[in-house]
């Protein structure tokens, strides 16, 4: 598998440069088009971020607003975008022979989890603007209301973040969330 770049936007500097113990790359860094030849790596076709490959922050937002899932991971700094899976790729997974054995066997679909999205690129938290933080939070606190497109997020497994991105805090008890 062969991998090409296409530098697309920038320069910029990665926020992220200043944690790591070693620089990989000499700065400026630049946003660029990732282009592998089996199309499958993540971040394939999208602007990334050369050091540390996150998307460019601008089109992570307008992915969650056009419904894209964001998966929680165990970093603080870190979730995976991932677009909604069409019902016939649904269906394709159930006629997965493992699946449809299940299946067959009387197994119901909601014990199966059935994938409803597949994760396209990563996000790095360090990328967002102070603004860009503010709407994050504001469509994740609307995330189960019925407010979807317009405001909320379409949160993957397990619904919640088990690891608060490190620029949100709990709202105190017995204050509006
Ligand atoms: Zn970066």
């Amino acid at each position: 598998m062969s991998t090409t770049f296409t530098i697309v936007d920038g320069p910029q500097v990665c926020p992220r440069r200043v944690e790591a113990p070693y620089q990989i790359t000499e700065p400026p860094d630049s946003w660029q088009v990732r282009n592998d030849s089996e199309g499958r790596g993540l971040g394939n076709g999208l602007v990334c971020c050369s050091y540390c490959g996150s998307l460019r922050p601008e089109d992570f937002m307008e992915m969650i607003r056009r419904g894209y899932y964001v998966a929680p991971t165990d970093k603080n700094y870190k979730v995976y975008v991932g677009r909604p899976l069409t019902d016939e790729e649904r269906e394709a997974y159930k006629q997965m022979p493992h699946i449809k054995e299940l299946l067959d066997a009387g197994v119901s679909e909601s014990e199966l989890t059935i994938p409803q999205h597949r994760d396209e690129a990563k996000f790095y938290f360090q990328h967002l603007s102070e603004e860009q933080k503010r709407e994050f939070v504001d469509r994740y606190n609307a995330r189960n209301k019925q407010s979807y497109p317009e405001y909320g997020m379409k949160l993957a497994y397990p619904g919640h973040f088990y690891r608060l991105p490190f620029f949100m805090v709990r709202a105190p008890e017995g204050e509006p969330k």
